[in-house]
């Protein structure tokens, strides 16, 4: 089995705290073959406000030493996590151009509210109690990841945490699922299968993988060949945790390969 983990954050993010050389460690500790680096860079900040600049000279340094250190031991991707993308195209595609040819991975992420609720991190909503909150969340994320899928198909290889709206709904108590909104989730899926992206299981550092068997049947319904796994991890203990159960779930849902990229190409390793 190819142990591989291709979303995860360093000091670079705005939440971690972590030096590549430490996920690098616990990479190599945990036996993963490849690890990618995938840093926010998202266009709305946490709290709102527009943001139209990566530290790409940072990520690259960082990423050049410990790629360098690792050599032999661990294969060590530059990836990014770009977020709310369909809010600004024109700042998206600049940020990843100035990635240049070293940019090896691009995850599609929606964070953020866009249009509602100031903008902020769904982090910071709180969802207790107001069922109503809870749905339009997870309609203003699938809205603007569809937006993503059908006009943005250059600002993502993989669709990252579909399900993160749940998440913080959950967190706070409220219970909703996918299931409800199938009609709006498969299209997404169809058009992430048709133009050869790939899907993302997160497993939130191992914490979410229940919903994952069925949101993989659906997407391989709907035509999907390419799955990437990630833990999200945002510290050296979170590396690696529930991609191997994550990647049994994968196989166990009809797939046969997973999915790593280089240069923005996807490699696919036999489960
Ligand atoms: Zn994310
Ligand atoms: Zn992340």
């Amino acid at each position: 089995m190819y142990l591989c983990d291709v979303h995860t954050h360093t000091l670079i993010s705005h939440d971690s705290r972590a030096p590549l050389e430490k996920q690098a460690e616990a990479a190599a500790a945990a036996g993963l073959s490849e690890l990618c680096v995938t840093d926010h860079c998202d266009l709305l900040n946490s709290r709102g406000q527009p943001v139209t600049f990566f530290d790409w000279p940072a990520a690259k340094e960082q990423y050049r030493r410990v790629k360098a250190a690792f050599a032999g031991r661990l294969e060590l991707r530059l990836g990014l996590e770009l977020g709310s993308a369909p809010l600004d195209p024109a700042a998206a595609r600049s940020i990843l151009a100035e990635g240049g040819g070293e940019l090896d991975f691009v995850l599609g992420s929606l964070h953020n509210w866009i249009g509602e609720e100031g903008g902020i991190d769904l982090f910071y909503t709180r969802f207790a109690g107001d069922p109503d909150l809870c749905r339009r969340a997870v309609e203003n994320v699938l809205t603007h990841t569809w937006t993503l899928v059908t006009r943005l198909p250059d600002c993502y290889d993989s669709l990252a945490h579909i399900s993160y709206p749940l998440r913080y709904i959950r967190r706070d108590g409220m219970d909703l699922s996918l299931w409800e909104f199938e009609d709006r989730v498969r299209p997404i899926l169809t058009e992430v299968a048709r133009t050869d992206h790939a899907l993302e299981v997160n497993t939130h550092h191992g914490l979410d993988l229940a919903d994952w068997p069925r949101i993989l049947n659906w997407f391989r319904e709907c035509g999907g060949k390419l799955v990437t796994v990630g833990s999200d991890a945002h510290k050296p203990a979170d590396i690696a945790r529930g991609v191997p159960e994550a990647l049994e779930l994968i196989k166990a849902a009809g797939f046969e390969r997973i999915t790593t990229f280089q240069g923005r190409k996807p490699i696919t390793h036999r489960l």
